[in-house]
């Protein structure tokens, strides 16, 4: 069975989470599509040229833990806007989106370019305010240290570099179901994202 999820969003609105959850429940794999540009943005980082690093990049690159620091998130929307480097990834993703069994896959193009004719598509968003706080949150937890207005600044910055540029810009595609998680907890952005699925499945 082919179905692909695709969830698009902007930074910290809780696509992880949700995306994570609707695989486990309907037993698809799920690709984290950001990590592929974390991955190409922390070799350009290393001083590799940004679309050789795409061009070569190798599925075992998304398994590093240094993936998820600021530093590394910054530089993959920098990457990120460049059209050799979207193109060189276009093939990995949709073949994850075609496996057999049901795939879900989050990042900021997938329902518009990567994956326009997706069964379900959902736009995770929350207000930057609620994103700031919750990734602050996340990356005081594994014991960073920064401060709350520098992580708005780098969720605000992000943002309008994802929403703003000419290849792929993050839009929700005109037929996708808007989840706004600004005043949810992650327990109802998940039934919302799980009833969505689950009637895009019973209108197969
Ligand atoms: O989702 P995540 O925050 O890990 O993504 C890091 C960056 O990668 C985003 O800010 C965005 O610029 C880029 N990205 C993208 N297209 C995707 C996924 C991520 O441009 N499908």
């Amino acid at each position: 069975m082919i179905f692909t999820v695709a969830i698009d969003g902007p930074a910290a609105a809780g696509k992880g989470t949700i995306s994570k959850a609707v695989a486990a429940q309907f037993g698809f794999a799920h690709l984290d599509t950001g990590l592929l540009y974390r991955a190409v943005g922390a070799k350009v980082l290393a001083g590799v040229d940004p679309v050789a690093a795409a061009q070569a990049l190798d599925p075992h690159d998304l398994e590093d833990d240094s993936l998820r620091t600021p530093a590394v998130a910054q530089a993959a929307s920098e990457i990120a806007v460049i059209a050799e480097v979207r193109s060189a990834l276009v093939a990995f993703q949709r073949n994850f989106a075609t496996r057999d069994g049901g795939a879900v896959l989050d990042g900021r193009d997938i329902g518009t370019v990567i994956c326009p004719d997706a069964s379900v598509k959902l736009f995770v968003t929350a207000s930057a305010e609620r994103r700031a706080e919750r990734r602050f949150n996340e990356l005081a937890a594994k014991g960073m240290k920064i401060a709350y207005d520098q992580v708005l600044t780098d969720v605000k910055t992000r943002d309008a570099r994802d929403r703003n540029r000419a290849e792929a810009p993050l839009v929700a595609a005109d037929d996708a179901v808007e989840i706004d998680t600004s005043d949810m907890t992650i327990e109802q952005a998940i039934d919302a994202a799980i009833e969505a699925v689950r009637s895009g499945l019973g209108a197969q």
